[in-house]
């Protein structure tokens, strides 16, 4: 279906994909960034990125290429694998939209870990 917004070019992560603003990087391959939050709410807080252009979960599911779509899975384990919270275990999350209380447009999967994380609450 159509996407509820056009991408805006000018969103944090696009600076942050062009290399306008600085990032603490974890990760990055031909179609993923991950890098740390600048507001972590857990020991480890980073954050996985598409580099296309999109806006969030649904835009990419609709305009996301197979491709694509199977790197970020993928990236969000290689990161936890990295950052050595596989067997402890950790938190991926995605805020979607005004009712979710997504702040940044453009897609980003929340990686929370390094303490008891606590019940998954609204
Ligand atoms: P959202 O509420 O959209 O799901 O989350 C946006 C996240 O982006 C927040 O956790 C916020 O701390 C993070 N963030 C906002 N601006 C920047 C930035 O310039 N650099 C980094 N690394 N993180 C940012």
């Amino acid at each position: 279906g159509e996407s509820a917004m056009a991408y805006d070019d000018n969103n944090i992560f696009a600076r942050i994909l062009r290399g306008e603003i600085p990032c603490r990087k974890v990760y990055e391959d031909e179609h993923t960034l991950a890098f740390h939050d600048i507001n972590p709410q857990a020991p480890v807080h980073v954050l996985v990125i598409p580099k296309g252009p999109y806006t969030d979960w649904n835009d990419f599911a609709a305009r996301g290429s197979d491709t694509e779509i199977a790197a970020l899975v993928r990236a969000v384990d290689v990161v936890a694998k990295q950052l050595g919270v596989v067997e402890d275990g950790f938190r991926v999350l995605s805020n979607i939209g005004v009712n979710g209380h997504q702040e940044v447009p453009h897609l980003h999967i929340h990686l929370f870990a390094g303490r008891r994380l606590g019940r998954m609450v609204p």
